[in-house]
């Protein structure tokens, strides 16, 4: 949980992640690990055993988040009813781990 009702989230390989300054904190639970900064507690990361090959990373800690390309959103289903989104992106309904989509389509 990040306590907002709206997050985004970078996934990449596991491996390719690399954090140039320190390591975050992790707390764990039920089969998830969240990685937050140890100097102000900022949230960071996200990994689940269900996508083990996978890290989430928080696009808004990125040292330049305009680098990223907006795919798709995901736990559509969940959204807050007074937030309104304006663009043509692929909705999933819930998580699009294991539901078969080729992200190199996006
Ligand atoms: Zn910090």
């Amino acid at each position: 949980m990040t306590g907002s009702v709206v997050t985004n989230w970078l996934g990449i390989k596991d491996n390719d992640l690399v954090f140039t300054i320190g390591q975050p904190a992790k707390f764990k639970d039920a089969g998830v690990t969240r990685g937050f900064c140890s100097h102000c507690g900022s949230s960071l990361t996200y990994e689940a055993t269900r996508f083990p090959e996978y890290i989430q990373v928080h696009i808004g800690t990125l040292d330049n988040p305009n680098t990223i390309t907006p795919r798709a959103h995901v736990h559509f289903a969940e959204k807050v009813e007074w937030f309104d989104v304006n663009d043509r992106l692929p909705r999933f309904e819930g998580s699009a781990v294991g539901v078969g989509v080729d992200w190199k389509k996006f």
